[in-house]
């Protein structure tokens, strides 16, 4: 039965427009009309190269990576696959905003390209609150962490956390603010079975968060100790994009960057 004829026109619009323009520019991508990404913003997106050992972040030219210094010791290895280009930006911007299956897959299809694959683990989706899921629809890290899985042949687990509590956006907040807003915020489940390696020992099943955007990590942080807490093991997380040190610095958040 046909829907009412607002909504055929968006649909048809949406097939006619968006395989042919690039989600970041706008400009037409004529070579392949199922591409997303033009070939110029596909080049500008940044993959990060390896800094510090657990972040990831650029080392400063002395002392230790001051990035992860307040991160809880639970959060064992972070990636980002890019830099939070404005390209990055508005792929992640869409990501969370319009309910394109394709992006899901371009944006697991760049994670899996720039991230080494983690040995092990269960790959588990940064979650909504109850309240920004019922509005938005759809947990935009949720999808990522299912194109990730096709890749990297790992399990994905939606229910392993939730959110205890609405946070409010972090918008605008420093990073002391963002480490405060997100204290509590998440409830874990345990892994559904502890593993007995070779000696006897109980092995914890590992934990992968996994999300759109990095800003502080405070998120990631806040939720390693929660999954921790449930008695999953080392606690490693993937982000698609980051932001760059001078944006952190300068203290210059865009909607995207929040929760
Ligand atoms: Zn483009
Ligand atoms: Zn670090």
């Amino acid at each position: 039965m046909p829907g009412p004829a607002w909504a055929l026109a968006v649909s048809d619009v949406a097939r006619l427009l968006l395989p042919n323009a690039c989600v970041a520019c706008g400009r037409l991508v004529e070579s392949d009309p199922d591409a997303l990404l033009c070939g110029v913003c596909r080049v500008r997106l940044r993959p990060m190269r390896p800094g510090c050992p657990r972040c990831a972040q650029p080392l400063p030219p002395v002392g230790p990576c001051r990035f992860c210094a307040r991160w809880v010791p639970e959060l064992t290895r972070v990636r980002s696959a890019v830099w939070l280009t404005p390209e990055a930006r508005e792929v992640a911007h869409h990501l969370k905003y319009d309910d394109y299956p394709a992006l899901a897959t371009l944006v697991g299809a760049i994670i899996a390209r720039d991230v080494a694959k983690p040995e092990s683990g269960c790959l588990i989706p940064i979650p909504l609150g109850a309240q920004r899921l019922r509005s938005r629809g759809y947990n935009q890290a949720g999808k990522i962490a299912r194109a990730l899985a096709g890749h990297w042949g790992l399990p994905v687990s939606e229910t392993a956390l939730r959110r205890a509590r609405e946070t409010p956006s972090q918008t605008s907040l420093t990073p002391e603010a963002r480490l405060a807003n997100v204290t509590g915020a998440f409830a874990a489940f345990p892994p559904p079975s502890e593993r007995r390696n070779g000696s006897g020992a109980t092995e914890m099943p590992a934990a992968i968060l996994v999300d759109d955007v990095l800003t502080t990590g405070a998120t990631l942080s806040e939720a390693a100790q929660a999954l921790a807490g449930a008695g999953w093991g080392p606690v490693m997380a993937v982000t698609f994009a980051r932001a760059e040190p001078f944006e952190i610095r300068a203290q210059h958040y865009e909607p995207v960057s929040t929760r």
